[in-house]
């Protein structure tokens, strides 16, 4: 197998410059899907230095905002026309299921076409009252500069999309890192941006490791701005490598979110039943390695039984395999690692005293196909509590644990009780309390009776060690922009501050 030539830089596609390659996994059978490009320091400052020009002395920045918005929109028409194409390379290289990979295609289209009409309806300045009518004064939006963007590997293309369509928008132009684990959407999201007509050097890509390629990124200082989607520990260090050039950093970070289900909820069949369904959703959707996954359900004490039962013989029959066949429900982790990771959380839940209710182990190869596969069964662990580790820390895989309470109070407190912020439900048939709830949860995102969905217009980010900023929404354009107040005095006078 060739290496992919899977670095972009002023228009041209090619390996890297040491002639390095890198395996990319299919975490269904752990088998080689591709070799892409290892980029390292040398490809990255070129990747800078590329879009630096771009900025300083390429047409991009002063692209009339009509054209940028009708470009996004070539891009959106064509992640359509590649639909199945990019939905299946999503679910090889990240394991979730075909079906998932043809919604976030959608998702990411919609993206596109809601930061296409942003950016047309927010283009124009404020003019702002100076208190004379012989002073002009207006504040303008102007784009930040070269935008480094780093990306993780569960919703590789989801998130390198919610942070290039509004850099574009705004007419940066940028450096695009995906995680080395799961480049490969991202290579094609580039290919579509130039088809789509963006002029070389607005978009480089560079594929490669953390460290040396996002480490340069955050340090560098051509660079104007980071905006970083990954992990705390990652997320800290690009911060801190940030602080020196004293660019703007816009941190996405983890989550350990608290699904709280009040026993009102449950009082009807219908409502029962939809509980234990969305908490089972909120779980083990892309086998729980999304930044928002319910992992933690907080339940009250009176219908904790008879939930926890249904939810574990529901959690069993989920059907784990190769995400590109049918009928397969859940998919496998990512790698070996994040396999690792998971069994060392139900190892240490265990010994600090969790019960385990359904899964805790990985499937016998021979209920699994392919057995060489990174899965792990769904997993409940009960008695849960928030000293132990696996409550505290972000698994990042199918692990939902269980946490019960008595009053309105120990709810929210139980809920708000992380270092995370990022999001969390409420279930409850009472209306009220709904709206009392989640007015006192510190998480970015609270659903009532529901659980996942997000819209491109209302505003993604966390509280909290989840991150600084917000991606999506007005305030999701406005990261990738700089305001200017241009104060004009139309007739100019001395002001005689000074006698002389
Ligand atoms: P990660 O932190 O390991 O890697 C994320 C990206 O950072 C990768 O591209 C990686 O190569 C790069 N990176 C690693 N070290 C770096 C360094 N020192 N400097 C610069 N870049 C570096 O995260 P991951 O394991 O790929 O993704 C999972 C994490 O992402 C989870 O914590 C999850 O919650 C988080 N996430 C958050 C959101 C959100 O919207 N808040 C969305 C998706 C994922």
């Amino acid at each position: 197998m060739s290496a992919m030539q899977t670095i972009h830089v002023d228009g041209v596609w090619r390996g890297a410059a040491s002639g390095a390659s890198r395996e990319v996994l299919d975490p269904a059978d752990a088998k080689t899907l591709a070799l892409v490009a290892e980029g390292g320091a040398e490809d990255t400052d070129a990747a800078i230095a590329a879009a630096r020009r771009a900025f300083d002395s390429g047409p991009w920045p002063q692209t009339p905002v009509a054209e940028r918005s009708a470009l996004l929109r070539r891009v959106a028409d064509l992640l359509q026309r590649d639909r199945e194409d990019i939905a299946l390379t999503e679910s090889r290289d990240t394991g979730k299921t075909l079906e998932e990979g043809r919604v976030d295609v959608d998702d990411v289209t919609n993206a596109f076409r809601y930061f296409a009409d942003l950016v047309v309806n927010e283009s124009g300045g404020r003019v702002v009252d100076a208190g004379s009518p012989e002073v002009h004064s207006v504040v303008v939006h102007e784009p930040v500069g070269v935008c480094a963007l780093i990306t993780p590997w569960n919703y590789p293309l989801l998130q390198a999309s919610w942070k290039v369509a509004p850099a574009l928008a705004a007419g940066n132009t940028l450096v695009i890192k995906p995680s080395e684990v799961t480049p490969l959407s991202t290579v094609h999201l580039v290919k579509l941006l130039v088809e789509a007509g963006l002029p070389d050097g607005v978009a480089n890509l560079v594929t490669g490791a953390g460290d040396p390629v996002g480490a340069r990124m955050s340090d560098h200082p051509g660079v104007d701005l980071v905006s970083f989607t990954g992990g705390l520990a990652s997320g800290t260090k690009v911060m801190q490598a940030a602080a020196p050039t004293v660019k703007k950093v816009a941190l996405e970070l983890g989550g350990k979110n608290p699904n709280v289900v009040f026993a009102d909820a449950c009082e009807t069949e219908e409502g029962f039943d939809t509980a234990v369904d969305q908490a089972l959703n909120a779980a083990f959707i892309h086998s729980g390695q999304v930044c928002s996954a319910g992992a933690r359900l907080i339940i009250e004490e009176s219908v904790r039984d008879r939930f926890i039962a249904e939810l574990a013989k529901r959690a069993e029959k989920i059907r784990l395999g190769r995400g590109t066949e049918d009928g397969v429900e859940c998919g496998p982790l990512v790698s070996a690692q994040q396999l690792a990771k998971t069994e060392s959380y139900v190892r240490s839940a265990r010994e600090e005293g969790a019960v385990v209710r359904c899964g805790g182990t990985r499937p016998e190869p021979s209920e699994i196909r392919p057995a060489t596969g990174f899965f792990y069964m769904p997993t409940v662990l009960d008695y849960c509590h928030g000293d132990m580790r696996v409550v505290r820390e972000e698994t990042f895989g199918p692990i939902l644990t269980v946490e019960t309470f008595h009053t309105e109070d120990d709810a929210v407190a139980l809920a708000n009780d992380t270092e995370y912020g990022l999001a969390g439900a409420v279930w409850t048939s009472d209306a009220g309390r709904a709206r009392r709830v989640a007015g006192r949860l510190r998480h970015g995102t609270v659903w009532i009776n529901d659980f996942h969905p997000y819209l491109p217009q209302a505003e993604w980010g966390g509280f909290g060690k989840s991150g600084i900023g917000r991606e999506l929404g007005p305030s999701g354009l406005a990261e990738y922009r700089e305001s200017k107040h241009v104060y004009q005095n139309l007739n100019p006078r001395p002001v005689r501050w000074f006698a002389g």
